[in-house]
Protein backbone atom coordinates (compact mmCIF):
# COMPACT_ATOMS: atom_id res chain seq x y z
CA UNK A 1 0.00 0.00 0.00
CA UNK A 2 1.08 3.11 -0.75
CA UNK A 3 1.63 5.51 2.32
CA UNK A 4 0.46 8.96 2.33
CA UNK A 5 2.03 11.04 5.45
CA UNK A 6 1.74 14.35 6.51
CA UNK A 7 4.29 16.75 8.45
CA UNK A 8 3.08 19.72 9.93
CA UNK A 9 5.44 22.22 11.61
CA UNK A 10 4.18 25.31 13.19
CA UNK A 11 6.20 28.12 12.04
CA UNK A 12 8.22 30.26 15.10
CA UNK A 13 6.23 28.29 16.98
CA UNK A 14 6.56 29.84 20.77
CA UNK A 15 7.18 33.37 19.21
CA UNK A 16 3.34 33.40 17.57
CA UNK A 17 1.77 31.51 20.67
CA UNK A 18 3.25 34.49 22.77
CA UNK A 19 1.57 36.81 19.67
CA UNK A 20 -1.68 35.03 20.25
CA UNK A 21 -2.06 37.06 23.64
CA UNK A 22 -0.03 40.26 22.93
CA UNK A 23 -1.15 41.24 19.33
CA UNK A 24 1.48 44.29 19.67
CA UNK A 25 4.74 41.78 19.38
CA UNK A 26 3.68 41.25 15.85
CA UNK A 27 4.64 44.56 14.50
CA UNK A 28 8.02 44.43 16.23
CA UNK A 29 11.08 42.10 16.77
CA UNK A 30 10.18 39.81 19.06
CA UNK A 31 12.49 36.64 20.73
CA UNK A 32 11.26 34.41 23.60
CA UNK A 33 14.53 33.96 25.96
CA UNK A 34 15.45 31.51 28.49
CA UNK A 35 15.87 33.41 31.33
CA UNK A 36 18.33 35.90 32.03
CA UNK A 37 19.56 35.35 35.43
CA UNK A 38 20.14 31.73 34.72
CA UNK A 39 22.57 30.29 32.69
CA UNK A 40 19.93 29.91 29.58
CA UNK A 41 19.72 33.56 28.54
CA UNK A 42 19.06 32.54 25.17
CA UNK A 43 16.99 33.37 22.46
CA UNK A 44 14.17 29.95 22.24
CA UNK A 45 12.81 31.18 19.15
CA UNK A 46 11.77 34.84 17.77
CA UNK A 47 9.30 36.59 15.11
CA UNK A 48 10.10 37.06 11.54
CA UNK A 49 10.80 40.76 12.02
CA UNK A 50 13.86 39.73 14.88
CA UNK A 51 14.67 36.90 12.13
CA UNK A 52 14.83 39.64 9.55
CA UNK A 53 17.52 41.64 11.82
CA UNK A 54 19.61 38.80 11.93
CA UNK A 55 18.35 37.37 15.26
CA UNK A 56 19.24 33.66 15.83
CA UNK A 57 17.89 30.60 17.52
CA UNK A 58 19.93 29.72 20.64
CA UNK A 59 22.02 32.53 20.25
CA UNK A 60 22.84 34.31 23.42
CA UNK A 61 20.36 37.63 24.28
CA UNK A 62 23.30 40.06 24.69
CA UNK A 63 24.42 39.00 21.02
CA UNK A 64 21.19 39.26 19.75
CA UNK A 65 20.63 42.75 21.29
CA UNK A 66 23.76 43.92 19.51
CA UNK A 67 22.34 43.24 16.00
CA UNK A 68 18.57 44.40 17.14
CA UNK A 69 18.77 46.89 19.90
CA UNK A 70 14.91 47.55 20.04
CA UNK A 71 14.64 43.86 20.17
CA UNK A 72 11.33 43.05 22.61
CA UNK A 73 12.20 40.07 24.78
CA UNK A 74 9.21 37.97 26.19
CA UNK A 75 9.84 35.23 28.75
CA UNK A 76 8.92 31.62 28.17
CA UNK A 77 5.66 29.74 29.00
CA UNK A 78 5.57 26.32 28.36
CA UNK A 79 2.72 25.66 29.47
CA UNK A 80 0.66 27.37 26.92
CA UNK A 81 3.33 25.71 24.18
CA UNK A 82 1.88 22.33 25.68
CA UNK A 83 -1.49 23.37 25.54
CA UNK A 84 -1.71 24.69 22.15
CA UNK A 85 0.11 21.73 20.88
CA UNK A 86 -2.70 19.37 22.67
CA UNK A 87 -5.13 21.52 20.90
CA UNK A 88 -3.77 21.57 17.64
CA UNK A 89 -3.46 17.80 18.29
CA UNK A 90 -6.89 17.03 18.89
CA UNK A 91 -7.52 18.86 15.49
CA UNK A 92 -5.29 16.51 13.44
CA UNK A 93 -6.95 13.53 14.76
CA UNK A 94 -10.10 14.47 13.29
CA UNK A 95 -7.92 13.35 10.09
CA UNK A 96 -5.98 10.06 11.09
CA UNK A 97 -6.03 7.83 14.53
CA UNK A 98 -2.52 8.09 13.69
CA UNK A 99 -0.49 11.22 14.29
CA UNK A 100 2.88 11.58 16.25
CA UNK A 101 4.27 14.02 17.78
CA UNK A 102 7.57 15.35 17.19
CA UNK A 103 8.74 18.17 19.77
CA UNK A 104 6.12 20.80 20.99
CA UNK A 105 5.52 22.04 17.56
CA UNK A 106 5.72 19.12 14.85
CA UNK A 107 3.67 16.25 14.41
CA UNK A 108 2.86 13.41 11.67
CA UNK A 109 -0.05 12.32 10.31
CA UNK A 110 -1.03 9.25 8.26
CA UNK A 111 -3.58 9.53 5.94
CA UNK A 112 -3.36 6.35 4.26
CA UNK A 113 -6.04 4.75 5.58
CA UNK A 114 -8.03 7.41 6.08
CA UNK A 115 -9.05 11.06 3.83
CA UNK A 116 -9.37 8.19 0.91
CA UNK A 117 -11.38 10.27 -0.87
CA UNK A 118 -8.96 13.10 -1.24
CA UNK A 119 -5.75 13.76 -2.05
CA UNK A 120 -3.47 14.34 0.50
CA UNK A 121 -2.17 17.64 -0.75
CA UNK A 122 -5.69 19.20 -0.30
CA UNK A 123 -5.82 17.80 3.55
CA UNK A 124 -2.60 19.54 3.99
CA UNK A 125 -3.41 22.98 2.85
CA UNK A 126 -6.93 22.43 4.79
CA UNK A 127 -4.90 21.36 7.87
CA UNK A 128 -2.55 25.11 6.85
CA UNK A 129 -6.03 26.80 6.64
CA UNK A 130 -7.26 26.13 9.61
CA UNK A 131 -4.60 26.34 11.85
CA UNK A 132 -4.80 29.84 10.76
CA UNK A 133 -8.32 30.43 11.32
CA UNK A 134 -8.76 28.37 14.23
CA UNK A 135 -5.16 29.23 16.52
CA UNK A 136 -4.01 32.35 14.92
CA UNK A 137 -0.96 30.43 13.86
CA UNK A 138 0.91 29.16 11.04
CA UNK A 139 2.35 26.24 9.67
CA UNK A 140 3.97 24.80 6.76
CA UNK A 141 3.22 21.06 5.71
CA UNK A 142 5.40 18.27 4.28
CA UNK A 143 3.52 14.85 2.06
CA UNK A 144 5.53 12.67 0.91
CA UNK A 145 5.06 8.42 1.46
CA UNK A 146 7.45 8.27 4.44
CA UNK A 147 7.94 10.55 7.58
CA UNK A 148 11.48 11.46 6.94
CA UNK A 149 10.91 13.07 3.34
CA UNK A 150 7.43 14.47 4.84
CA UNK A 151 9.66 16.25 7.40
CA UNK A 152 12.37 17.26 4.95
CA UNK A 153 8.58 18.73 2.83
CA UNK A 154 7.53 20.89 5.79
CA UNK A 155 11.08 22.70 6.15
CA UNK A 156 11.53 22.79 2.31
CA UNK A 157 9.15 26.17 2.26
CA UNK A 158 8.24 28.25 4.88
CA UNK A 159 5.99 29.76 6.38
CA UNK A 160 2.84 28.85 5.57
CA UNK A 161 3.65 26.54 2.49
CA UNK A 162 2.80 22.58 1.62
CA UNK A 163 5.23 20.61 -0.07
CA UNK A 164 4.44 17.31 -1.95
CA UNK A 165 7.58 15.01 -2.28
CA UNK A 166 6.04 12.37 -4.20
CA UNK A 167 7.67 8.41 -4.83
CA UNK A 168 8.22 9.30 -8.59
CA UNK A 169 10.07 12.57 -8.62
CA UNK A 170 11.43 13.12 -4.90
CA UNK A 171 15.42 12.30 -6.69
CA UNK A 172 14.93 15.58 -8.95
CA UNK A 173 14.45 18.13 -5.66
CA UNK A 174 15.39 16.34 -2.49
CA UNK A 175 18.75 14.86 -4.04
CA UNK A 176 19.56 18.31 -4.24
CA UNK A 177 19.60 19.19 -1.17
CA UNK A 178 22.72 19.72 1.91
CA UNK A 179 23.20 16.62 3.50
CA UNK A 180 22.67 18.31 6.98
CA UNK A 181 18.97 18.52 5.67
CA UNK A 182 17.99 14.88 6.46
CA UNK A 183 16.72 13.68 9.68
CA UNK A 184 19.01 13.05 12.18
CA UNK A 185 22.50 14.13 10.79
CA UNK A 186 23.55 16.45 13.38
CA UNK A 187 26.74 18.80 13.19
CA UNK A 188 28.87 15.73 13.81
CA UNK A 189 27.23 13.45 11.33
CA UNK A 190 27.82 16.45 8.64
CA UNK A 191 31.42 16.50 9.47
CA UNK A 192 32.24 13.09 9.00
CA UNK A 193 30.33 12.94 5.48
CA UNK A 194 31.96 16.15 4.24
CA UNK A 195 35.36 13.77 5.12
CA UNK A 196 34.25 11.64 2.37
CA UNK A 197 33.06 13.92 0.19
CA UNK A 198 29.30 13.41 0.87
CA UNK A 199 27.61 17.22 0.64
CA UNK A 200 24.02 16.41 -0.78
CA UNK A 201 21.33 14.04 0.07
CA UNK A 202 21.90 12.49 -2.86
CA UNK A 203 25.64 11.56 -2.65
CA UNK A 204 24.63 9.99 0.23
CA UNK A 205 21.95 8.03 -1.72
CA UNK A 206 24.36 6.91 -4.18
CA UNK A 207 27.17 5.90 -1.99
CA UNK A 208 27.91 2.56 -1.18
CA UNK A 209 25.90 1.37 1.68
CA UNK A 210 28.49 -1.61 2.53
CA UNK A 211 30.96 1.43 3.36
CA UNK A 212 28.77 4.05 4.92
CA UNK A 213 27.80 1.19 6.89
CA UNK A 214 31.95 -0.11 7.70
CA UNK A 215 32.05 4.25 8.20
CA UNK A 216 29.46 5.32 10.23
CA UNK A 217 27.86 1.93 12.12
CA UNK A 218 24.13 1.45 12.11
CA UNK A 219 23.19 5.04 11.76
CA UNK A 220 24.99 4.94 8.63
CA UNK A 221 22.43 2.39 6.94
CA UNK A 222 19.53 4.19 8.17
CA UNK A 223 20.38 7.22 6.58
CA UNK A 224 21.38 5.35 3.52
CA UNK A 225 17.94 4.16 3.37
CA UNK A 226 16.45 7.38 4.39
CA UNK A 227 18.11 9.09 1.24
CA UNK A 228 17.03 6.68 -0.76
CA UNK A 229 13.50 7.12 0.54
CA UNK A 230 13.63 3.50 2.09
CA UNK A 231 12.38 4.43 5.33
CA UNK A 232 9.65 2.40 6.24
CA UNK A 233 9.03 3.74 10.35
CA UNK A 234 5.28 3.76 11.25
CA UNK A 235 3.43 6.82 12.15
CA UNK A 236 2.75 5.84 16.03
CA UNK A 237 -1.07 5.58 16.88
CA UNK A 238 -2.26 8.32 19.41
CA UNK A 239 -2.05 7.29 22.76
CA UNK A 240 -0.85 9.65 25.20
CA UNK A 241 -0.37 8.19 28.88
CA UNK A 242 -2.39 11.34 30.37
CA UNK A 243 -2.91 9.50 33.50
CA UNK A 244 0.26 9.79 35.67
CA UNK A 245 -0.34 13.52 37.32
CA UNK A 246 2.78 13.85 39.23
CA UNK A 247 6.14 11.64 40.27
CA UNK A 248 7.84 12.26 43.04
CA UNK A 249 9.49 10.93 46.31
CA UNK A 250 10.26 12.17 49.72
CA UNK A 251 12.21 10.87 52.62
CA UNK A 252 12.86 11.44 56.34
CA UNK A 253 16.23 10.30 56.82
CA UNK A 254 17.23 8.54 60.45
CA UNK A 255 19.16 11.55 61.44
CA UNK A 256 18.33 15.39 60.96
CA UNK A 257 20.06 16.98 57.82
CA UNK A 258 22.26 20.19 59.39
CA UNK A 259 23.78 21.03 55.78
CA UNK A 260 23.60 21.68 52.38
CA UNK A 261 25.64 18.67 51.73
CA UNK A 262 23.22 16.55 53.75
CA UNK A 263 20.10 18.40 51.88
CA UNK A 264 22.38 17.76 48.55
CA UNK A 265 23.17 14.25 48.57
CA UNK A 266 19.43 13.29 49.65
CA UNK A 267 17.86 14.84 47.03
CA UNK A 268 20.26 13.94 44.31
CA UNK A 269 18.59 10.03 45.36
CA UNK A 270 15.26 11.40 44.69
CA UNK A 271 15.82 13.01 42.00
CA UNK A 272 17.06 10.36 40.15
CA UNK A 273 14.85 8.40 41.69
CA UNK A 274 11.57 10.49 40.31
CA UNK A 275 13.95 10.87 36.59
CA UNK A 276 14.19 7.19 36.32
CA UNK A 277 10.16 6.79 36.69
CA UNK A 278 9.94 9.71 34.31
CA UNK A 279 11.87 7.75 31.26
CA UNK A 280 10.49 4.26 32.54
CA UNK A 281 6.64 6.03 31.48
CA UNK A 282 8.11 8.00 29.07
CA UNK A 283 7.51 11.14 30.57
CA UNK A 284 8.51 14.78 30.72
CA UNK A 285 8.09 16.62 33.55
CA UNK A 286 7.69 20.54 32.93
CA UNK A 287 7.44 21.92 36.91
CA UNK A 288 9.64 20.79 39.80
CA UNK A 289 8.90 21.05 43.00
CA UNK A 290 10.05 20.81 46.65
CA UNK A 291 8.89 20.04 49.79
CA UNK A 292 11.08 20.63 53.36
CA UNK A 293 10.11 19.88 56.32
CA UNK A 294 12.49 21.44 59.78
CA UNK A 295 12.70 19.50 62.66
CA UNK A 296 9.93 21.53 63.87
CA UNK A 297 7.56 19.91 62.05
CA UNK A 298 6.87 23.24 59.67
CA UNK A 299 6.59 22.38 56.38
CA UNK A 300 6.70 24.40 52.72
CA UNK A 301 6.36 23.81 49.24
CA UNK A 302 8.21 25.77 46.37
CA UNK A 303 8.00 25.20 43.13
CA UNK A 304 9.78 26.05 39.46
CA UNK A 305 9.24 26.05 35.63
CA UNK A 306 11.64 24.02 34.16
CA UNK A 307 13.49 26.01 31.23
CA UNK A 308 12.93 22.95 29.42
CA UNK A 309 10.61 19.37 30.11
CA UNK A 310 12.87 16.83 31.48
CA UNK A 311 13.10 13.52 32.96
CA UNK A 312 17.27 14.34 33.12
CA UNK A 313 18.42 13.60 36.30
CA UNK A 314 20.92 16.33 36.88
CA UNK A 315 18.20 19.09 35.37
CA UNK A 316 15.75 17.87 38.29
CA UNK A 317 18.47 17.48 40.76
CA UNK A 318 19.86 21.10 40.17
CA UNK A 319 16.77 22.82 40.11
CA UNK A 320 15.45 21.25 43.15
CA UNK A 321 18.77 22.09 45.17
CA UNK A 322 18.57 25.87 43.84
CA UNK A 323 15.13 25.95 44.93
CA UNK A 324 15.93 24.98 48.44
CA UNK A 325 19.06 27.54 48.41
CA UNK A 326 16.53 30.24 47.42
CA UNK A 327 14.56 29.21 50.14
CA UNK A 328 15.55 28.02 53.42
CA UNK A 329 17.29 30.14 55.97
CA UNK A 330 18.91 27.36 58.16
CA UNK A 331 16.67 28.78 60.89
CA UNK A 332 16.72 24.76 61.90
CA UNK A 333 17.71 21.58 60.75
CA UNK A 334 15.67 19.53 58.60
CA UNK A 335 13.50 16.41 59.17
CA UNK A 336 12.15 15.60 55.40
CA UNK A 337 12.29 16.33 51.84
CA UNK A 338 10.98 15.68 48.81
CA UNK A 339 11.00 16.21 45.27
CA UNK A 340 8.69 16.02 42.67
CA UNK A 341 7.47 16.62 39.11
CA UNK A 342 4.41 17.41 37.73
CA UNK A 343 2.46 19.16 34.62
CA UNK A 344 3.69 15.88 32.80
CA UNK A 345 3.85 15.83 28.95
CA UNK A 346 4.56 12.45 26.60
CA UNK A 347 8.16 12.36 26.08
CA UNK A 348 6.93 12.90 21.98
CA UNK A 349 6.08 16.18 22.54
CA UNK A 350 9.03 17.10 24.29
CA UNK A 351 11.17 20.14 23.11
CA UNK A 352 13.72 19.31 20.41
CA UNK A 353 17.07 19.38 21.79
CA UNK A 354 18.48 20.61 18.07
CA UNK A 355 18.15 24.37 18.68
CA UNK A 356 20.58 24.08 21.74
CA UNK A 357 23.87 24.37 20.96
CA UNK A 358 24.51 21.87 24.18
CA UNK A 359 22.51 19.19 22.34
CA UNK A 360 25.50 16.45 22.38
CA UNK A 361 26.77 17.47 26.11
CA UNK A 362 22.98 16.66 26.79
CA UNK A 363 22.71 13.49 25.06
CA UNK A 364 25.25 12.39 26.94
CA UNK A 365 23.78 12.73 30.14
CA UNK A 366 21.10 10.99 28.58
CA UNK A 367 23.37 8.01 27.95
CA UNK A 368 24.71 8.05 31.29
CA UNK A 369 20.87 8.42 32.86
CA UNK A 370 19.77 5.40 30.75
CA UNK A 371 22.93 3.40 32.20
CA UNK A 372 22.27 4.15 35.48
CA UNK A 373 18.71 2.78 35.22
CA UNK A 374 19.71 -0.69 33.17
CA UNK A 375 22.27 -1.54 35.97
CA UNK A 376 19.95 -0.48 38.58
CA UNK A 377 17.27 -2.54 36.66
CA UNK A 378 19.78 -5.67 36.66
CA UNK A 379 21.30 -5.12 39.77
CA UNK A 380 18.42 -3.90 41.93
CA UNK A 381 18.13 -0.52 43.11
CA UNK A 382 20.66 1.78 44.52
CA UNK A 383 23.20 -0.76 42.84
CA UNK A 384 24.94 1.91 41.15
CA UNK A 385 25.14 6.40 42.23
CA UNK A 386 26.12 9.21 41.46
CA UNK A 387 29.13 10.29 43.92
CA UNK A 388 27.30 13.40 45.54
CA UNK A 389 23.94 11.25 46.56
CA UNK A 390 26.51 8.78 48.65
CA UNK A 391 26.62 12.73 50.84
CA UNK A 392 23.98 12.24 52.33
CA UNK A 393 21.74 9.54 54.72
CA UNK A 394 18.95 8.00 53.24
CA UNK A 395 17.00 6.73 56.07
CA UNK A 396 14.21 5.06 55.13
CA UNK A 397 14.62 5.78 51.71
CA UNK A 398 13.36 3.45 49.00
CA UNK A 399 12.83 4.79 45.41
CA UNK A 400 11.22 1.38 44.81
CA UNK A 401 8.64 1.47 47.40
CA UNK A 402 7.30 5.45 46.73
CA UNK A 403 5.51 5.27 43.40
CA UNK A 404 3.39 7.74 41.86
CA UNK A 405 3.07 10.96 44.49
CA UNK A 406 4.98 12.54 46.95
CA UNK A 407 5.02 10.60 50.68
CA UNK A 408 4.26 12.56 53.54
CA UNK A 409 1.80 15.62 53.80
CA UNK A 410 2.56 18.35 51.22
CA UNK A 411 2.80 21.51 53.59
CA UNK A 412 0.14 23.93 52.08
CA UNK A 413 2.23 26.96 51.14
CA UNK A 414 2.24 26.23 47.44
CA UNK A 415 4.21 29.10 45.82
MG1 LIG B 1 8.60 24.72 14.01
Amino acid sequence: MKRRILHVDQNCYFASVEMIAHPEYRNVPMAVVGSVEKRHGIVLAKNYLASAAGVKTAEVIWKAEQKCPNLVKAEAHFEKYSFYSKRLREMYSEYSDRVEPFGLDECWIDISESCLDRDAKSVADEIRQRVKEEFSLSCSVGVSFNKVFAKLGSDYKKPDATTVFSEEEFRDVVWKLPVEELLFVGRSTKASLHKINIRTIGDLANASESYLSSYLGKGGVMLWRYANGLDDDEVMKNDYKRDIKSVGNSTTPSSDMRNIKDVSGVMHSLAASVASRLRKYELLGTVVQIWVRDKNLNSYEKQRVLFEPSNNEKEIYETALELFRESYNWHAAIRSVGVRCTKLISKNEGIQLSIFDDCEKLDREKKLDNTVDEINRRYGSGAIKRLVELNGDLGNFDPSRTEGGICGKPGSELK
